[in-house]
């Protein structure tokens, strides 16, 4: 569908208002590309004194996104430089899930990375699920595996399923639902109560994705790699720069620089300079660099900026497995058509009296699994408690159930799994007191500004956020500071990167706050297993203290080493075949829990896509996490889905149409236009002939005034009024697009029905209005307003000039 779209959007290419000031940025900012920096420095190569646009400091997901996006914006004098050589950083499996608006901002912006994306994500039948038990493998699955192997498997506990195999719809709660053990229940039954059940719009064209990090940030990094080459010499050296650590970070003010540089900033800004240096021994330098370097950013140290909250929640060591393909295939059979009996779930909470932990499955056909277990430093240690023989233990204790003392594959010759890395880590919600540093040119992105529990996924999707809002940002600035050295007419000042920290920090503290409540969701789990997380904090705060603290450390940990056991003993009746009424307890327990959907949810749609940037909005309420979003067409929001026919007028393609989400039109319009710079987005919604033609003058003027990309899209509820349209109406510079059912009139109406009279009342529509709706590059309504055909041509000019305003500083 893409490319298709992609054709019509071609034709389509003369609608694009102001396409020759945008090949005037196009000029400029190559030209910018090559401005040089004298330093004092005498041994630099070329290469160093260049001054580049940005530099990104952290090739994780975050600032190969930024790097991508800026590039789609032809912001090309760029680098990237990630300490990690890239063999590690595409080794090591950590994020997972894409939630809905991040694979959405995929969709619009990097095409390719959105198909690769759902070309290699597994199955949704092997991730939509959760389940909590004795082991992966279920004890009651397989007969036959019973006569084969000498283990037996773990209790099922509960496993629930979460609405992600369909589009969600308008209202539609995130709540999983539990799969029933009762007999008569299939899966089919199951699925379709989570979710096909609900009537309704669609809220989003993309489903949430299941992909481990390191392959989704290979993705990325082979975009960002082809945008590089189709825009750049063949002589430019890589701007991606792996192995390559920043050690020295400082800034030259503009006094200390040479003229040209002088009136290349033509008093515009008074940013100075950022001159880094890196472990290879190279000096670059850079007007903006970009903190996309991970919760211990050496960049936010620089600038000396304080995270806050809680930075040790839990320690817990993560140990990266890989399967053969016989353990694989064990591990992922669907054996039976009981919805209980089979081993395949995104996440798997296992409790037994080997391993208390969580086994992340990536990609279980594939072999890649990941296992998070609790961590108790200084009473535990890696060398003596997680070394390779117990780490190899406890992961077939959690595979297979059996908890036999044994070392290595003596269950069966052919079972195999390789242990590739184990790491402690430590889990933490923090957000930085400011996203930018005094004088606005260094600004931090991703874990380097947030930190969150990977409770509901949000800590890679914020980040891919973040870079959303900033890029569109950062080259809009880009391109004005370069217009503002030939002739000014308004200039942008850094107020617009201040909006950044002003729409996101708010965000990121919102879904740090989500993220602590669903760690939490997993400690009642953890709980209804007779495990308080509490006991082993109050056991090794008991241990730090006197009068237990003069014993010597070896001896006290071995005292942690025994009380864990001794609380871990009682969950072998969970890979237990006899009865057992404690296994039975805690069954009731968790299913419980599951069944008044108090455990992890995976969809949150409110946080999701009806996050707000409109700061006097109050935040969205916590008192049900998984309620349903409801689409809002309102300055501050994401604009809603809703599927339009986009519609070609051109003679030599008359009649011809496309389908799409009306949040893909603008990013296909300028996909088409291979140079573009980020644009502004104007819907008509149901103009009459004057009110399209004054619009129409308006937009002109301020594109003008503000020198930003406008596209003006005319909403019409009937194809035909195309067909009638006469040459006076069939503006070449105006995008058709047709919303038969009339749904984002409706949205509009119901908003201006909200603000008047709250919810419950009629609606008082006026036939002879139009409605206007400003979209910022990344998709967000920055200005809207009711045009009555009696309203004059200044009113909105200025509605669209108010728009800027706000979305521009
Ligand atoms: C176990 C686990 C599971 C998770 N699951 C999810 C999930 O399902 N969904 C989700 O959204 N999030 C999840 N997260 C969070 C997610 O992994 C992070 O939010 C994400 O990696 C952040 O990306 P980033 O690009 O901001 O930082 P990082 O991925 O940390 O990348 C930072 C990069 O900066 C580089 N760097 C650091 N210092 C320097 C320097 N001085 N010079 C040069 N380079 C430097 C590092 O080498 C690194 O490559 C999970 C996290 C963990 C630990």
């Amino acid at each position: 569908m893409i490319s298709s779209v992609a054709t019509i959007s071609r034709r389509l290419s003369a609608r694009l208002i102001s396409l020759s000031s945008q090949n005037k940025h196009h000029r400029i900012l190559h030209r910018h590309s090559s401005q040089r920096f004298t330093t004092n420095a005498t041994n630099n190569t070329k290469e160093e004194k260049k001054i580049h646009d940005v530099i990104i400091v952290g090739g994780g997901p975050t600032g190969l996104l930024l790097s991508n996006l800026l590039s789609s914006y032809n912001i090309h004098s760029q680098l990237l430089l990630d300490k990690r050589p890239i063999n590690e950083v595409l080794k090591h499996p950590q994020a997972h899930f894409i939630n809905i608006r991040s694979m959405e901002i995929l969709k619009a912006e990097l095409p390719n990375v959105y198909n690769g994306v759902i070309n290699e994500m597994p199955n949704v039948n092997e991730w939509d699920g959760f389940h909590f038990g004795g082991s992966v493998l279920l004890s009651e699955s397989d007969n036959d595996r019973k006569k084969k192997y000498d283990f037996s498997g773990g209790r099922s506990l509960g496993r629930v399923i979460h609405p992600v195999r369909e589009q969600l719809r308008v209202g539609q709660s995130g709540d999983a639902i539990l799969v029933s053990k009762m007999k008569s229940l299939n899966e089919g039954d199951v699925v379709s109560s989570a979710t096909n059940n609900i009537e309704g719009d669609i809220v989003s064209s993309c489903r949430p994705a299941h992909l481990a990090q390191n392959k989704f940030v290979k993705l990325l990094l082979e975009e960002a790699r082809r945008q590089h080459r189709q825009k750049n010499d063949k002589e430019e050296r890589d701007h991606l720069r792996y192995g390559e650590e920043v050690i020295n970070i400082s800034e030259q003010h503009m006094s200390d620089t040479n003229n040209s540089i002088k009136d290349h900033y033509h008093n515009q800004t008074s940013s100075p300079i950022i001159t880094i240096e890196t472990s290879h021994g190279q000096t670059y330098h850079t007007r903006y660099l970009i903190a996309a370097d991970g919760i211990h950013s050496f960049t936010r140290r620089h600038c000396k900026i304080p995270m806050l909250g809680d930075s040790s929640m839990q320690n817990l060591i993560n140990v990266h497995f890989r399967t053969n393909d016989k353990l694989s295939r064990l591990l992922m059979q669907r054996s039976c058509s009981d919805t209980s009996s089979h081993n395949q779930a995104m996440l798997h909470f296992i409790y037994n009296s080997k391993v208390v932990g969580a086994f992340v499955c990536h990609d279980g056909t594939k072999g890649e699994w990941v296992l998070q277990i609790p961590f108790f430093p200084p009473y535990q240690t890696i060398e003596n408690d997680f070394d390779m023989t117990k780490v190899r233990d406890m992961i077939w204790a959690g595979l297979v159930g059996n908890h036999r003392t044994s070392t290595t594959q003596e269950y069966d010759e052919e079972l195999k799994f390789d242990i590739l890395s184990i790491r402690p880590w430590t889990m933490s919600s923090l957000v930085a007191r400011t996203y930018l540093n005094k004088s606005k040119n260094m600004l931090l992105l991703g874990d380097a500004s947030h930190s969150f529990p990977p409770a509901g996924g949000f800590g890679m999707n914020t980040g891919l956020q973040d870079a959303h809002n900033l890029a569109w940002r950062l080259a809009l600035l880009l391109l004005n500071i370069d217009r503002v050295s030939t002739s000014s007419e308004l200039v942008l000042t850094d107020n617009i990167l201040s909006k950044y920290e002003q729409e996101r920090k708010p965000v990121a503290t919102q879904n740090a706050a989500l993220s602590v409540r669903n760690y939490q969701r997993t400690l009642r789990i953890a709980k209804a297993c007779y495990l308080d997380a509490q006991h082993p904090q109050l056991l090794t705060s008991m241990l730090s203290s006197p009068p237990m603290n003069m014993l010597p450390l070896d001896v006290r940990q071995e005292m942690f080493r025994r009380l864990v056991k001794v609380a871990m003993m009682p969950l072998g009746s969970l890979c237990s075949e006899s009865q057992s009424l404690h296994a039975d307890h805690i069954e009731k327990n968790i299913k419980s829990i599951l069944e008044s959907g108090g455990s992890l949810p995976l969809v949150f749609p409110r946080f999701e896509l009806g996050f707000s940037y409109n700061t006097n909005e109050t935040p969205i309420s916590n008192d049900s996490d998984t309620a349903g979003y409801i689409p809002r067409l309102k300055v501050g929001h994401r604009m809603p889905h809703v599927l339009v026919e986009v519609v070609s007028s051109d003679s030599a393609d008359s009649g011809s149409i496309k389908q799409m989400s009306i949040i893909d039109v603008s990013s296909e319009m300028r996909r088409s236009h291979k140079t573009s710079p980020p644009m502004f987005t104007l819907l008509v919604i149901c103009p009459t002939n004057s009110i399209i033609t004054r619009v129409y003058e308006a937009v002109q003027c301020l594109v003008r005034k503000w020198n930003v990309p406008i596209i003006l899209v005319r909403v019409l509820s009937d194809k035909s009024r195309i067909q009638n349209m006469d040459e006076s109406e069939l503006h070449k510079d105006i995008v058709s697009v047709v919303d038969m059912e009339q749904k984002l009139l409706h949205l509009a109406h119901a908003e201006r029905f909200l603000a008047n009279h709250g919810e419950g009342g009629s609606k008082d529509d006026d036939v002879r209005e139009s409605v206007l709706v400003l979209v910022r590059p990344d998709g967000h309504i920055c200005q809207m307003k009711y045009l009555h055909e009696s309203e004059s041509y200044s009113i909105g000019l200025q509605m669209i000039d108010d728009g800027l305003q706000n979305a521009l500083g």
